[in-house]
């Protein structure tokens, strides 16, 4: 887990990046069989303390927050070991991915989906190969919003926008 943690620590210097760890020890260990990426801050850009506040006072949170526009940041809420609270029955079993959409366009810069590709071949690295899914996918809500109509996959989230 310190070899997983040190590559996206790593990949968070190289992209510019504040790396921001807060963890929720309380949660329960998983063996993770897949990715589902989210967007957050639809028309409205986030900091990491504020991610971290709102997780803090809702129990609800995704593993890995990406933001490369305004703030900057790749922030681990929770390690990928222990579940979280992000996609209903599929809490048990996923890593939640969260992306930031651009202010003001609703869309998930180039910059932002480079790093989720580079964390995504690490978390791959790290497990096997995960099969990567949308919120949508899991619980059918309209998440991610940018990716509402296309099914998920690799290759769709290296091609958006
Ligand atoms: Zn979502």
């Amino acid at each position: 887990m310190e070899d997983l943690l040190n590559e996206l620590k790593r990949i968070a210097k190289e992209n510019g990046l504040n790396f921001y760890l807060h963890t929720h020890t309380d949660q329960k260990l998983m063996i993770p069989k897949k990715i589902v990426l989210h967007t957050y801050g639809v028309q409205r850009q986030q900091s990491a303390k504020t991610i971290s506040e709102y997780v803090t006072s809702s129990g609800l949170y995704a593993h890995i927050y990406i933001n490369c526009d305004k703030f900057n940041y790749l922030l681990i809420e929770q390690m990928p070991e222990r579940r979280a609270v992000h996609c209903g029955v599929g809490n048990v079993d996923s890593i939640g991915i969260e992306l930031n959409e651009k202010d003001g366009d609703v869309i998930v810069s180039e910059r932002t989906q480079k790093v989720a590709n580079l964390v995504v071949d690490a978390l791959n690295n790290f497990y096997g190969q995960l099969p990567i899914f949308t919120h949508r996918d899991i619980t059918g809500k309209n998440c991610p919003f940018q990716l509402r109509n296309l099914s998920a996959s690799r290759v769709l989230l290296q091609k958006i926008p």
